[in-house]
């Protein structure tokens, strides 16, 4: 899908505050760890490609879900390396290899069907990490006797064992029992390979800012280098972060109601008196998802609730006074002494800032004031 450009609805993105999140985690977790910045999901809704080019001399690789996801990266001149979270289907394996992009071994059954598929792949630049499953039960090997079966297999292949990693369940949980149960199975696994590879890491955002001691040589930092905190408002930020993106647009119709019209599908809302109706342009396929109901938006600093239900397209409001169209509507940020937060909208719809984020969709303009345009 374009963005709808000629639509007052915009996502507007501040690269210098992610850049501004990096370097306050590195200072946080000090020199001895590279950072790889993970841009999967357009970069939590950010934008892959002008988030990653504006913080490549920031971070050591990239870290991003899919094939297509690296592909897009590649496609635009990011050069450094770019890991593979996720399984990709074997079939697929010279795509990876071609573009020089470290895979997630994720078991032995799917490197023997890897194995299968290296007709005219060039094996010396197959890279790969091993994923072991400590205890997040998704993907991953369990057992030091797996691991070491696919690093044998791949010093047969002459492939590249780069990397062993895992994944935390609850690295931004109060309780500390599962995170410390994942984290001995990890060691011990790590323990017990025929070889350490180059990268050992573990540690997600939540890892790394709350529980320094999971530092190792990477750290895939995602959902704090957009100036989120991962436990929402669960556990406190050990330093100051700075949101990166605001979500704003504007009224397109402003009207009075009498006391017994409805508005919007389902004729939900009904005035009981007289009433200012302002209509945004945004709506659940832009991610501004139907529970959205009930909540508010900012307009001349103050809050003005959503009324009715939210239209694939559309959303309207309550207004104090008839305002003109044209005026600003902020959905996520700041309009004077009023700040809406990806925080509140995420505990207004019992979700977590990550969903918020993600699901704005492509439908909105992205906005870059201090860098490149998102082509
Ligand atoms: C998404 C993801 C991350 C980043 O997590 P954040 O909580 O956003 O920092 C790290 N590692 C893996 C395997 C992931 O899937």
């Amino acid at each position: 899908m374009k963005p709808s450009t000629h639509r007052p609805t915009r996502a507007i993105i501040s690269l210098t505050a992610i850049q501004d999140n990096i370097k306050q985690f590195k200072a946080h977790v000090g020199k001895q760890t590279e950072v790889w910045a993970v841009v999967k999901a357009n970069a939590y809704g950010h934008g892959a490609i002008s988030v990653s080019q504006s913080i490549d001399e920031l971070v050591a690789g990239f870290c991003v879900s899919n094939l297509d996801e690296a592909i897009e990266l590649r496609s635009h001149g990011t050069v450094k390396p770019i890991l593979v979270l996720s399984g990709i289907v074997p079939e697929d394996i010279h795509i990876a290899v071609n573009l020089r992009l470290i895979v997630t071994v994720p078991s032995l059954d799917w490197f023997k069907l890897v194995s299968q598929h290296l007709k005219d792949v060039d094996c010396e630049h197959l890279r790969f990490h091993i994923k072991v499953d400590s205890g997040m039960g998704r993907i991953g090997v369990t057992t030091a006797e797996e691991a070491n079966q696919i690093i044998a297999l791949a010093d047969e292949l002459g492939a590249d064992f780069a990397g062993v990693f895992t994944h935390f369940a609850t690295a931004d949980e109060v309780s500390q029992d599962k995170f410390i149960d994942q984290k001995e199975k990890f060691e011990t696994i790590v323990a017990n390979l025929i070889r350490r590879p180059a990268y050992v890491h573990s540690s997600n955002s939540a890892a790394g800012i709350w529980h320094k001691e999971t530092v190792q040589d990477i750290e895939r930092l995602g959902d704090v280098m957009y100036g989120l905190n991962p436990s929402g408002k669960v556990l406190d930020m050990p330093y100051d972060i700075t949101p990166a993106l605001e979500l704003i647009s504007e009224l397109t119709h402003v009207k009075r109601i009498a006391k017994g019209d409805t508005v919007g599908y389902g004729a939900e809302f009904v005035a009981v008196q007289e009433t200012i109706i302002g209509t945004v342009p945004i709506g659940y396929a832009d991610g501004w998802t139907r529970n959205m109901t009930g909540f508010y938006v900012l307009v001349a600093g103050k809050r003005c609730p959503i009324v009715g239900r939210i239209s694939m397209d559309q959303i309207t409001i309550a207004l104090d006074e008839k305002l003109p169209i044209g005026t600003k509507v902020t959905l996520i940020g700041q309009d004077d002494q009023e700040t809406i937060t990806v925080d509140d909208v995420a505990a207004y719809r019992g979700t977590i800032n990550y969903e918020v984020v993600c699901l704005l969709s492509d439908r909105i303009k992205r906005i870059y004031p201090d860098g490149l345009a998102e082509p």
